[in-house]
């Protein structure tokens, strides 16, 4: 296994959200560390938490969410940095420029009112990175071009309605890019293009990863990408992590039964299984959360302390975890 040099660090992270029907305990004491270098990637089902996780990071949780508790450790060259206590400004230096973001829906990122040009150059201009507007739009078409944007003298000018979802989509990723970013929080990079243009934009940010030494953060519920692109996985279930390793680790030998159902119910072509394993029962309410281990209603393996105390991750083998009282005692 290699040395993990941490670029950030999540420590025990907790989020609600004050809604009018009860206070909905979205994060649950998240921690997870993510190494330099790495493409490392948040699993699980919708709600799960991994958006709002990906958020708090540079405090972006969105209204009536609210941060209660928990450290997010930026390492600069320089040292290391609590991004939770960081004055606004201070962080406003950071998040877009060293730590950027692609979010899900493309045609909702962009502005409609602006040409693609304008929003690129105003990113770089904004952080300083290229001092003047004029340069910054000149440098927007080399921004185009490495994200393999057709055309991108041409494409500079145009406004996202003239642009296809992939187009809507490279330029969004160029948006996070141009101001060399040292890491990327792609939130399901992919789920509103079509599968030929998803297998595109996912070779796109392998080779951006490659050449400009990138980390980044995945954020998915698809199972085949978290294989095809990640090197460590955390599985998330109702406002918890509760399985983390290597992908080899965690798609080889599973060991949290949300996992291994997980696993059961995506296809698997090799294996000429007709019928398709669902979980049984729902998601909780995460206003009235089950007590001890979340999953304990879905789960076929529950015990009684599964009903009264929540598990700790615990590491089983180096650099694989689980949190689930099979293993914990
Ligand atoms: Fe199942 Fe208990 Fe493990 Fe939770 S802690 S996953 S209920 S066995």
């Amino acid at each position: 296994m290699e040395i993990c040099k941490p670029i950030l660090e999540v420590r025990d992270l907790y989020v609600n959200f004050y809604t009018y029907a009860g206070i909905v305990k979205a994060i649950d004491g998240v921690s997870f560390t993510v190494c330099e270098g790495e493409t490392f990637c948040l699993v699980g089902e919708t709600g799960c938490g991994k958006t709002v996780t990906s958020r708090a990071i540079t405090r972006l949780v969105p209204e009536p969410g609210r941060i209660e508790k928990g450290e997010v450790i930026y390492y600069t060259p320089y040292g290391k940095i609590n991004l939770l206590e960081l004055p606004e400004e201070k962080l406003r230096e950071i998040r877009g420029k060293e730590i950027a973001y692609i979010f899900q829906d493309p045609a909702a990122a962009l502005d409609p009112l602006y040409t693609i040009g304008y929003q690129i150059a105003e990113t770089m201009v904004e952080h300083k990175t290229v001092p003047k507007w004029k340069e910054a739009f000149i440098k927007a078409i080399d921004v185009l071009r490495s994200v393999l944007m057709p055309d991108p003298e041409k494409r500079v000018k145009a406004y996202p309605h003239e642009l296809s979802g992939g187009m809507k989509q490279r330029s969004v990723i160029g948006i996070g890019l141009s101001n060399q970013p040292r890491i990327i929080i792609a939130d399901e990079p992919t789920s509103y293009l079509d599968v030929t243009i998803q297998a595109q934009i996912m070779d796109l940010l392998r080779k951006l990863k490659k050449e400009k030494k990138l980390t980044i953060i995945l954020i998915t519920h698809n199972m085949g990408l978290v294989a095809e692109m990640c090197d460590r996985v955390a599985v998330m279930y109702a406002g918890n992590i509760v399985e983390l390793g290597t992908v080899e680790q965690v798609f080889k030998n599973p060991l949290h039964p949300y996992t291994k159902g997980l696993l059961r119910a995506v296809p698997n072509p090799l294996t000429k299984i007709e019928k398709l394993e669902a979980i049984p029962g729902t998601v909780p309410n995460l206003i009235y959360p089950p007590p001890g281990c979340r999953f304990h209603p879905r789960c076929s393996y529950t015990m009684d302390i599964c009903k009264r105390e929540k598990p700790r991750l615990v590491e089983v083998e180096p650099g694989h975890h689980v949190a689930c009282w099979l293993y914990s005692r």
